[in-house]
């Protein structure tokens, strides 16, 4: 479910959206009525992030601040499937930028420096054209946009 982000989440960026399973919290200076319509790669970002903590949500946040390498899989993935849904959905040229700063991010304090620059674009990279060749069957917007 889509939430606005609320108090507890003061020590995130506030530009930043987090997955808690089953919620996807969005900072509060979008208009919720865009979010359907201009954030469809960031929705589709946590939704991965939902899939991923479905089975044990305490035990995937644990390995995901302490674990380097598990951090840098599960980003891998969401950050793939956004270019991909940005690529669908809106154009190549944003779907590129969504690549460069979510490698820029990876490789910087705000996830804990979990790769360089170069593995973490090329990773993310890898991962958006596999699922070119493989579409998802699966709607990313399944339950959390009409
Ligand atoms: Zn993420």
């Amino acid at each position: 479910m889509l939430k606005a982000r609320t108090w507890w989440l003061f020590w995130l960026p506030k530009y930043f959206w987090i997955t808690i399973t089953p919620n996807i919290y969005y900072p509060s200076n979008i208009d919720q009525l865009k979010l359907c319509i201009s954030y469809k790669h960031l929705i589709a970002h946590e939704n991965a992030h939902l899939k991923q903590q479905k089975n044990n949500k305490l035990s995937w946040f644990l390995k995901y601040f302490f674990s380097a390498s598990f951090r840098l899989k599960m980003e891998v993935e969401a950050m793939g499937m956004e270019s991909y849904i940005a690529e669908k959905y809106y154009n190549l040229t944003y779907a590129t930028d969504c690549l460069l700063n979510n490698a820029g991010n990876l490789s910087s304090h705000f996830y804990f420096w979990c790769a360089s620059y170069s593995e973490a674009k090329n990773l993310i990279e890898q991962h958006w054209n596999y699922l070119k060749q493989n579409p998802p069957t699966e709607d990313p917007f399944d339950g959390i946009c009409k």
